[in-house]
């Protein structure tokens, strides 16, 4: 690991069985399908919050839920799953009543029953049950285009193992996707002495997360660490000893992995629950999909509707980490306890950490604090503050004087905040955002690097 501060875990749970089954309005049984993070953290959060009531835990990949980002950031230094048990202490065999680990949901089904129970959920092994309450926590499925059969994937524990073992010096690999995995995965390769080539469809690395005026300060990252990058490369074929490009470019390879994105797993809820065009189930601000009472969708796999930012797509480890103790509360009839969480998404890559607050968008104007090449060392904090075309001729004062009698502020919105190699700036950065949901800043300071960037923030 390095200097950034780390994804915060909250501390293992403590989970109370004060039993409120009986409560009015508390389903009598409740099944959670998927057992990953946001899996696991509903169940964690039923028991926290005294339910009593049956939970049943449907899993696909036959192992308890883990955690995914170390599966590429420590593919090499932490060879084990992080398992969830141990890091945030929920330990689903202990905390629901049926876990079934590698019989996954293949078919929902809307029952009314006269006990209450709304739904029936059929696994692949033709079982069925009964549920008065379904909560949807299947994640994403990484995406391999047709016809790339020969590319591997990176997005299971299994995934994990069978790359470690072919990972050697000397390794001919090529990482089709410059995006957060890719990133992470060619640096660890790289530094494991593989010789590392990246193809990017697009003009700069991580463009349609960052923008094309921050991805092009990343690109040189990849020299920087002995691997190369191509942009405006985008893969036609996937062959066992290599790729093609579209523009007939033929590349030799031992191993070809294939880091284009992922997908909500939702394919099985075809004609059952409503989805959006990425497959995404859209839920209102609790995780309740609209409209089919008894159903609940958290994680990867869910597009929440946020109150400032409105409806924010699933993928952002931090969602799937909080948002199930929101839900539950809801689907419980509780008050939830803790703040609304802005998207947040880490990632240690090519020497490099990276925090992103909030959801940028292609078009908007971005303003950096220090320099984005890194300066001398090329390991220099900066930033990059997204606004809405336009806005920086709109800032806002804050009203009248500061509190110590000074000039008053000049305060704008931001969308989205990106900090690079800036580990001081991530608390206050999330504890800012998560508060106001979006955030004020006075720009004259925090484009200013000799100030401090919490002294920027409102
Ligand atoms: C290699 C890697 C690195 C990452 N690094 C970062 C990072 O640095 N920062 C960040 O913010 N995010 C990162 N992510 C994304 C992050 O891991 C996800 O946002 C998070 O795991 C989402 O949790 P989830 O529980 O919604 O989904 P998942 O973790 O995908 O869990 C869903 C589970 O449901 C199971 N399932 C699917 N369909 C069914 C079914 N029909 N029935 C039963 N079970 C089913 C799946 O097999 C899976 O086990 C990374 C992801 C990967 C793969």
């Amino acid at each position: 690991m390095s200097s950034a501060e780390p994804p915060v875990l909250p501390p293992p749970s403590a989970h109370r069985a004060s039993p409120r089954a009986t409560d009015p309005g508390a389903p009598a049984s409740v099944v959670v399908v998927g057992a990953g993070l946001a899996g696991a953290q509903t169940v964690g959060a039923l028991r926290r919050r005294g339910y009593a009531g049956r939970v049943t835990l449907l899993g696909a990949e036959g192992v308890p839920p883990y955690d995914r980002p170390p599966l590429s950031k420590e593919l090499l230094s932490r060879p084990g799953p992080a398992w969830l048990a141990e890091d945030l202490g929920v330990d689903v065999e202990a905390l629901a009543d049926e876990v079934r680990l590698a019989d996954p949901a293949v078919r929902l089904e809307r029952r009314a029953t006269p006990d209450g129970r709304l739904w029936e959920i059929t696994t692949r092994s033709g079982e069925r049950r009964a549920a008065a309450a379904v909560v949807l926590a299947v994640g994403s499925t990484p995406v391999r285009p047709d016809g790339w059969e020969h590319a591997r994937l990176l997005h299971t524990v299994r995934d994990a193992e069978a790359l470690r073992g072919a990972l050697r010096p000397g390794l001919r690999l090529v990482i089709v996707g410059a995006g957060w995995i890719g990133a992470e995965l060619a640096g660890v390769a790289a530094g494991a002495g593989a010789h590392v080539t990246v193809l990017e469809a697009a003009p700069a690395p991580l463009r349609r997360q960052l923008g094309p005026a921050v991805g092009a300060h990343l690109a040189p990252w990849y020299a920087a660490v002995g691997a190369e990058l191509v942009t405006g490369a985008a893969v036609a074929e996937v062959r066992p000893d290599g790729v093609r490009l579209a523009d007939g470019r033929e590349l030799s390879a031992d191993l070809v992995l294939a880091a284009v994105g992922a997908r909500p797993a939702t394919d099985w809820l075809d004609g059952a629950v409503p989805r959006d065009v990425r497959g995404s189930v859209p839920v209102d601000a609790t995780g309740a999909v609209p409209g089919l009472a008894g159903l609940w969708a958290v994680g990867d796999c869910a597009t929440r509707e946020h109150p400032l930012l409105g409806a924010v797509p699933g993928g952002h480890w931090s969602a799937a980490l909080h948002d199930p103790d929101a839900t539950v509360a809801a689907l419980l009839g509780d008050e939830p306890d803790a703040p609304g969480h802005a998207p947040y998404v880490f990632s240690q890559q090519l020497g490099h950490d990276l925090a992103l607050f909030g959801v940028p968008d292609e078009a908007d104007d971005v303003l950096f604090r220090g320099d984005p090449s890194g300066g001398p060392t090329g390991h220099e904090g900066w930033a990059a503050f997204y606004l809405a075309p336009g806005t920086t001729s709109g800032s806002t004062s804050d009203g009248g004087t500061t509190a110590d009698g000074g000039p008053e502020r000049r305060v704008t919105e931001v969308r989205a905040v990106l900090l690079v190699d800036s580990p001081r700036d991530v608390g206050p950065v999330r504890k800012a955002m998560n508060r106001a949901g979006r955030l004020g800043v006075d720009l004259d300071v925090a484009l200013d690097p000799t100030r401090r960037l919490r002294d920027a923030l409102v």
